[in-house]
């Protein structure tokens, strides 16, 4: 019941309460008036009637004495009294005024009349006193029969005013009564009232409205502090305080919400940080193992708790290939092949498990129950990698579909620096490499060169430099032109890049200069290999328009560490051989000497 409801009530009940009450206070006070009424009544009556006896006796007194004494101030005095008793009719009349009843006045009247008759009798003695009789007025005055008139008269007073007390008495005890129980009533009416009052006082003030607002004003003020823990009290009654706890509710709802939105923006504003830092991570890798640290590193850190792989395409192969993974995954191949995979075959996210009920990917092995998520990694159409997560245990829908948008945007900055890389590595390779025979040119010839000196001089392990030269090379130019030349040289890289295969390097240094690196090679398995070079040279038969073009041979100094001196000067010694070989006849190896590796020193 709503709060105004009850005070309503409360109100309406206690004016009626109050009503009652005057009421009753009006009956006790009306009962009161008769009660004092009758009290006044039987007062009066006793006023009137007091000295009715007493002037009946005083009169006889007075007859009496005269007829003792003959003494005429007593008859003065007697007719005083006589004329008082008189009045007794007016006393008649007033007592009819004030309330007598017929039956009361007729026991007084019949006491008069015996008086009235005693006053003959006494005028008779008095007649006989003054006639000088005192005997005979003796005998009436003192007679039997007078003294029993006397008492008869005195009996009917009496009865009379036994008959008024009798009455007053029960009308004030009625009076009295009644006003007692009014005022009892009322008693009780303004007792009941205020114990309404008191009642719906307590009621309203203590359990409807301060319990409820104490409660509810410690949760506001946890509210008012950011404390969402902090939960209004439930009240099952409908009113005003039930309004605010509602309000309350709603308010705190609304708090959490935000508080929740604040947090969600928060984790979206950190993961962009973070996926941000990763790109430009990604943007300064050099090379893939560069790219495949930044994943490591960054991956577990976008999806918390989501084990994963990141493979990479191996075009040769045309296989997927583990690159690194992450937190222990329990599933997915190292190797497999593109089409074993669904993701890489429609070129979209694929969630074989979970919620999203679809086929699983072939790579993934023997089934765990782990929710798998693969995201191709493509660049302008190709597919160049992708990532696999498996999703952990515990895991709710909102945060999955949250962390997968992350995952989405991690894909996407992987395969961009992916391709980046790709790109990057292609263009080098081909800045490394000479066009006419395919040979690594000279700016790959002096990286290698470094990185092998550097091997040898630390492992103390031999490294053999031949160097070669066509000779006279200018003529095929000069006698067919330099297309022609152009074939020669292909032709001489040919046999140079058979030469070794996965045994050491081949260059092409520039003109008609070549260079082969044979790391691990003695000095006499690299003339061996020097021998069969120029063998194999001498043995080319090249034809330039349908002309064969004539012998072809070539010249070569072999220096091998550490039979020739320190590494870094290989190269120098070697080209000192091939000038000694020029100048010896061309056309032959020349193993390099102490003074060529000393030249190479100046
Ligand atoms: P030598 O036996 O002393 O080495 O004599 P050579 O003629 O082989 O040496 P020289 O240094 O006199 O001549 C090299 C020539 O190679 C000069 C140049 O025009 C020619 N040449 C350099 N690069 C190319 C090329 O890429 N293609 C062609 N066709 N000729 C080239
Ligand atoms: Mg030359
Ligand atoms: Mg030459």
């Amino acid at each position: 019941m709503r709060l105004s409801t009850i005070t309503n009530w409360a109100y309406g009940a206690t004016v009626l309460l109050t009503l009652a009450s005057g009421t009753t206070m009006l009956m006790a006070s009306g009962a009161e008036r008769v009660e004092r009424a009758a009290v006044e009544q039987r007062a009066r009556f006793d006023q009137l009637t007091a000295t009715l006896l007493e002037d009946s006796y005083r009169q006889t007194e007075q007859a009496r004495t005269f007829s003792i004494t003959a003494d005429p101030t007593h008859v003065i005095a007697y007719r005083r009294e006589k004329a008082a008793l008189r009045s007794i009719e007016h006393r008649i009349r007033l007592l009819q005024d004030a309330g007598a009843t017929e039956g009361e006045l007729a026991a007084l009247r019949d006491a008069l009349h015996w008086a009235d008759a005693l006053t003959d009798e006494q005028e008779a003695a008095i007649r006989a006193v003054t006639d000088g009789n005192r005997d005979a007025a003796r005998t009436i005055l003192f007679g039997d029969e007078y003294g029993r008139e006397l008492d008869r008269i005195a009996a009917q007073i009496g009865k009379f005013q036994y008959m008024l007390d009798q009455r007053t008495e029960a009308a004030i005890a009625r009076a009295t009564a009644t006003a007692r129980q009014w005022r009892t009533m009322s008693e009780i009416m303004l007792g009941a009232t205020a114990l309404l009052f008191l009642c719906v006082l307590y009621f309203i003030l203590k359990q409807r409205i301060l319990h409820p607002v104490v409660r509810l004003s410690d949760v506001v003020t946890r509210l008012a502090a950011q404390d969402f823990a902090a939960i209004p009290p439930e009240f099952s009654h409908v009113d005003e305080i039930g309004d605010m706890a509602q309000a309350i509710r709603i308010f705190r709802e609304n708090g959490l919400e935000r508080q929740r939105l604040e947090k969600e923006r928060d984790a979206d504003r950190i993961m962009r940080d973070l996926l941000s830092r990763m790109t430009q991570r990604l943007q300064g890798c050099d090379s893939s193992s560069d790219l495949v640290d930044v994943v490591r590193w960054f991956a577990p850190e976008i999806a918390p708790g989501f084990a994963g792989r990141l493979y990479i395409h191996d075009a040769r192969r045309n296989a997927m290939r583990q690159a690194c993974d992450w937190l222990s995954p329990v599933q997915s191949k190292e190797e497999f092949p593109p089409s074993a995979c669904w993701a890489l075959r429609r070129g979209q996210i694929h969630r074989p498990a979970g919620n999203m009920i679809d086929i699983p990917c072939d790579h993934l092995g023997e089934p765990s129950g782990v929710g798998t998520i693969c995201i191709p990694l493509s660049a302008q159409g190709e597919t160049i990698g992708l990532l696999y997560f498996e999703k952990p245990e515990n895991i709710i829908a909102d945060q999955i579909e949250r962390t997968e948008k992350y995952l989405e945007m991690l894909a996407e900055n992987i395969g961009l620096a992916l391709a980046n890389l790709r790109l990057r590595d292609a263009l080098r390779e081909m800045a490394m490499v000479d066009v006419l025979t395919g040979l690594a040119n000279r700016r790959r010839f002096d990286m290698t060169i470094e990185e092998e000196v550097s091997l040898s001089s630390r492992n103390h392990s031999p490294l053999a430099c031949l160097m070669a030269d066509i000779d006279h090379f200018k003529r095929f130019n000069d006698a067919h032109g330099h297309d022609a030349g152009d074939a020669v040289l292909k032709a001489v890289g040919g046999v140079l890049d058979e030469a070794l295969r996965e045994d050491g390097y081949a260059f092409r240094l520039g003109g008609e200069e070549f260079v082969l690196l044979m790391p691990g090679f003695s000095l006499d398995q690299a003339f061996a290999r020097a021998q069969q070079v120029q063998n194999r040279i001498q043995k080319l038969r090249v034809e330039y328009g349908h002309q064969e073009l004539g012998p072809i041979t070539a010249s070569f100094g072999l220096a091998v560490y550490p039979d020739h001196g320190q590494p870094k000067t290989l190269v120098q010694t070697a080209d000192a051989a091939l000038l000694r070989a020029k100048a010896q006849g061309r056309d032959q190896i020349v193993v390099a000497t102490v003074r060529d590796e000393m030249s190479a020193r100046v």
